[in-house]
């Protein structure tokens, strides 16, 4: 079946669908969309009242209009599409997207049976019910719902429970709190990476204060939400750059000051720590 027709067979089940490029990404916004220029669709987080007839603002081009979909304008998307997606929480689904065997296994010793796809490294356990999206929840583990697309790969199989609130808790205990002085302040208070604990790191110190730089910067970047999780992708990220070295790199400080930011954009420093911990030896 063509990109188009499985995404009309998903759209009169009430499924919004949209087509994937090369990469298996959304399209780019066209140039009026360009950098949220448009102030964004009215289901975006920062809504507003773009009605572009093209393929943009990602998630919230899916739809189930069939007369969009079958549009001149998305017949030129259609004919590069490479997947079909959908907005799962649009269809008032969850998808607990599982990247790898483990973490199938886990997925399989803690939530309740559902509908499984399965996908090219992992799974998909598909449940009945939306919530709010999150990556990185925990290893390899990221929940697509609202405000999300995910790749169809094909109905699957077996019978859709209702979300469970154990995939719910592992959103939930991300939520932001209000920033408390003291928290901040015995965080930051920790020792800061030099050069002095990275005995056994192949990298100049150039190098390491630059990967560093630019992953705290995207953690201050997520005030509003998602800070968590990208604390955790940044402390994966900055493991990997050493991989190969013989170590000791003093990872663990560079840890305390990936956490330090997260605490200081509201994340509970709990949940920072666990996090940046999962980061680092998921790298390993
Ligand atoms: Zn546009
Ligand atoms: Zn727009
Ligand atoms: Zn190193």
């Amino acid at each position: 079946m063509s990109a188009l027709a499985t995404a009309l067979d998903l759209a009169v089940r009430a499924v919004p669908v949209l087509p994937l490029r090369a990469g298996k990404l959304p399209f780019g916004n066209c140039t009026r969309c360009a950098d949220n220029a448009c102030g964004g669709r009215p289901t975006m987080k920062s809504a507003g009242t773009c009605t572009c007839p093209n393929v943009c603002h990602g998630w919230a081009a899916a739809t189930t209009d069939t007369a969009t979909l079958t549009s001149a304008l998305w017949a030129g998307y259609w004919r590069q599409a490479q997947a079909v997606a959908y907005h799962p929480g649009g269809a008032g689904l969850t998808v607990v997207d599982l990247d790898d065997a483990d973490a199938v296994v886990w997925a399989r010793q803690t939530l309740a049976a559902t509908r499984i796809v399965p996908t090219t490294r992992g799974e998909h356990w598909i449940y009945l019910g939306a919530m709010r999206s999150a990556n990185a929840v925990r290893p390899g583990v990221d929940i697509k719902s609202t405000m999300q697309y995910a790749r169809w790969l094909g109905p699957g199989a077996g019978i859709m429970s209702r979300l469970p609130d154990a995939v719910r808790a592992l959103v939930e205990r991300e939520e932001t709190t209000p920033v408390r002085e003291e928290v901040v302040s015995s965080v930051s208070g920790r020792t800061e990476w030099d050069r002095s604990v990275a005995t056994g790191c192949r990298h100049t110190e150039r190098y390491v204060r630059t990967g560093l730089e630019r992953g705290l910067a995207l953690v201050r970047a997520r005030t509003e939400s998602g800070a968590g999780s990208q604390a955790f992708g940044v402390a994966q990220f900055l493991a990997k750059q050493h991989t190969t070295c013989p170590g000791p790199c003093g990872l663990n400080l560079l840890g305390q000051q990936v956490i330090a930011t997260a605490v200081s954009v509201g994340v509970p420093e709990s949940y920072a720590s666990r996090a940046v911990a999962n980061g680092l030896a998921g790298a390993a």
